[in-house]
């Protein structure tokens, strides 16, 4: 019988997961990777800063925050023409999704038309869309909704308990509000975390834990492993084993079982093994290359290389009268490179 899909979890269950042997705890997320998903298929979205830069928010782990010297450059919002250039590239090397990102806050009102308009354009070349802007105010998610957007990202970040340490400028349940407000407005939700951050391994089960108990699963769980950036806080956290991500992504395909776990920033720097593991394991979704994206990038060839040895195909898309849909139960969808619920990869 398939796994029960749960909204319970105790943490003192999602610990136990993450003690268990290491081939025990795999054992289990692969059968139920297997109960519900094509265990050989990946689904491939592909990442777009479309504002890059300058944001006021402070979270330790993010060079786009205005406050680090990190080099990053602010930028104001692409024009639609760029950004559909950079969607159809994407969508040639192969990705059926693309995730669009902006280093806000939070969208102003007078942000919302200029995305939607965006948004329309890139569903108009058949791709699935996902936006990340931070916390949404009243009527965004709908609007968004209604320009054609299918997922929204807005991760969690971490452990409620460990927020604190990582994030200043806003609260926990701010991005618990937002959640709210994208599933009420119909969209799917995008929405996991980072670790590595110099979190406990009962840290890392709080936030598995929190996401495994919020309302709806996310159709989508990004798991990060934090890129420690120089001129952020968190320049000189202490690496994760890798091993402890590889048991972050089998405890996240346990707990949510019918969400599709997308193996996320972190990935370019992970030797091709560990990342074998992590499909192994549950992670049925990547973000292909490392930036964005011209034919020849040498980080698109090496995935596409990564999915021959490995035997793994993308997942399609099929288009049912209008709407896009990745062929596979329940989709995934996008985020920060870093996995806050906002903006892009270093
Ligand atoms: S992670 Fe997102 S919200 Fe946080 S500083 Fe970076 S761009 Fe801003």
């Amino acid at each position: 019988m398939p796994a029960a899909v749960r909204h319970d979890w105790t943490r003192d269950e999602v610990v136990a997961l993450f003690a268990l042997p290491f081939n025990d705890l795999l054992f289990r997320a692969h059968a139920v990777h297997r109960e519900h998903h094509d265990p050989n298929a990946v689904q491939v979205s592909t990442l777009l800063s479309i504002k890059t830069g300058g944001c006021p928010e402070d979270c330790a782990y993010c060079p786009q925050a205005q406050r680090y010297d990190t080099g990053v450059q602010a930028q104001k919002l692409l024009e639609i023409d760029e950004v559909l250039h950079r969607a159809r590239a994407a969508k040639a090397a192969g990705a059926s999704r693309f995730c669009m990102g902006a280093a806000w806050r939070g969208p102003k009102d007078r942000d919302i038309p200029k995305v939607a308009a965006i948004v329309s354009a890139v569903k108009g070349l058949g791709l699935e869309t996902c936006a990340t802007l931070g916390l949404l105010g009243d009527g965004h998610a709908q609007q968004l909704k209604d320009a054609g957007l299918d997922y929204y990202n807005h991760n969690i970040d971490t452990a409620p308990e460990f927020y604190g340490e990582i994030i200043h400028t806003r609260e926990y349940q701010d991005r618990l509000t937002t959640l709210e407000q994208v599933r009420d407005a119909g969209l799917k939700t995008c929405c996991g975390g980072i670790v590595g951050m110099g979190e406990t391994r009962e840290q890392r089960a709080g936030l598995l834990q929190a996401l495994a108990n919020l309302p709806e699963h996310p159709q989508s769980v990004p798991i990060n492993q934090l890129v420690p950036v120089p001129g952020t806080p968190l320049a000189n956290a202490e690496p994760l084993d890798p091993f402890e991500f590889v048991r972050a992504i089998a405890v996240a395909r346990i707990l949510m079982p019918r969400s599709i776990v997308r193996l996320s920033a972190g990935r370019q720097q992970m030797d091709d093994a560990v990342q074998a593991l992590c499909f192994f394991a549950g992670a049925g979704s990547i973000f292909l290359g490392d930036k964005l994206l011209t034919t020849g990038n040498p980080d698109v060839e090496a995935d596409h290389a990564l999915f021959r040895r490995l035997d793994l195909h993308p997942m399609d898309v099929v288009e049912h009268a209008g709407t896009v849909h990745a062929d596979i139960a329940e989709g995934a969808a996008a985020g920060c490179g870093q996995g806050c619920g906002c903006s892009v990869a270093a």
